[in-house]
């Protein structure tokens, strides 16, 4: 069956063959918790004979999701300890997110915000907030870049993105507008010439970061989204989260990069999983992480090399998890591993 809307609901996804009549009362219960919905771009992708499918993996709701560990985090990377104002997160000196809307178009069951988007979630700024933010960054001369997320912003429509385009044109320390999406993936349809060019503002330059986590994902129909805006002059990069039973394995990994690379994204960021509520079951140790970073650099070119990030809990920033490759010996001495695992000194002893 092809889905003509986004699925939400359990029988919604027992009519889509997603899930057996005898897992509605389970999808139900985590569906009142954290909220659910899949294009049909995704639903089609899904393969209902594969227990295991890794599409199926990141949006059907999994009853896992109702054991919550101690560890665990409603607001993982500290969002509300850094936002001075409503909608802004200010972490780092030199930029801010600017979190418009709390709905997205599908929801990841891993997702690290799971606790503030959805329809329950916190909904779109108010016409007040909106104005709060834009003049707390008008009154910051340091914030260079603004990092439109949320939610995703670009499920608001091309006359509210370019507003909020035209405003921080108006802002003349802002040189860097960066959109995190999932949209040219998940829903590529959206991805025509009126949000393009809603998407730019004369004297700054827009970045887009593309959420995807399997080489799956990247679709025809995503592959002509993804040329249009590189096309039009839009900077893509990437962000994958490394997920159990998704993406960790380096064949996969390997794939997804090439895959970005060869649309002309670079990839950017593969993040840890975060500490969200319920996502115990997509989490690999960090030792397990490194190994595949590891195993992704001795693979493929340096041009599809993600960075390897975590975010650290509480709203410390991001910080570099690869395992190093250069170990100091003292006295000016070095071992450095190569791609293939072998040690040398540096300088070489002669
Ligand atoms: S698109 Fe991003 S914000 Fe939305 S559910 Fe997925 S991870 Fe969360």
């Amino acid at each position: 069956m092809n889905a003509i809307r986004p699925l939400r609901t359990a029988t919604d996804l027992r009519d889509a063959r997603l899930i057996d009549t005898d897992q509605m009362q389970a999808v139900d219960a985590v569906a009142a918790r954290y909220a659910v919905a899949i294009t049909p771009a995704m639903a089609a992708l899904i393969d209902p004979s594969d227990p295991n499918d890794p599409i199926a993996r990141q949006f059907v709701p999994d009853p896992a999701e109702l054991t919550h560990l101690p560890e665990e985090l409603q607001d993982p990377i500290g969002d509300a300890v850094h936002s001075p104002v409503e909608g802004i997160v200010h972490r780092y000196p030199d930029r801010v997110l600017l979190k418009a809307v709390h709905v997205c178009p599908v929801y990841c069951r891993f997702c690290f915000r799971r606790e503030m988007v959805g329809p329950q979630g916190l909904g779109t700024l108010t016409p007040d907030a909106m104005d709060g933010a834009f003049a707390y960054i008008a009154s910051r001369p340091e914030i260079w870049e603004v990092i439109l997320t949320g939610g995703d912003p670009l499920v608001l429509s091309p006359r509210r993105l370019a507003e909020i385009m035209q405003r921080l044109a108006s802002i003349d320390h802002v040189k860097v507008v960066r959109f995190h999406t999932r949209v040219p993936v998940v829903e590529p349809a959206r991805i025509d010439e009126d949000l393009i060019h809603a998407l730019k503002a004369s004297g700054k330059a827009t970045y887009l970061a593309l959420h995807a986590n399997h080489p799956r994902e990247l679709t025809a129909a995503a592959r002509d989204a993804i040329a249009k805006l590189v096309d039009a002059g839009i900077v893509l990069i990437s962000q994958s989260v490394l997920l159990k039973g998704v993406n960790d394995d380096v064949e996969t990994l390997a794939a997804l990069m090439r895959g970005f690379v060869e649309n002309r994204i670079k990839p950017y960021y593969l993040h840890h999983p975060d500490l969200a509520p319920g996502t115990g079951h997509f989490r690999l140790t960090i030792a397990e992480g490194q190994a595949l970073v590891a195993a992704l650099r001795g693979r493929i070119s340096g041009l599809c090399q993600p960075s390897y990030i975590l975010d650290i809990p509480g709203g410390h920033g991001k910080a570099v998890v690869s395992s190093a490759s250069i170990a100091d010996q003292g006295g000016g001495c070095f071992t450095v591993t190569n791609f293939r695992g072998e040690e040398h000194a540096y300088p070489p002893t002669v």
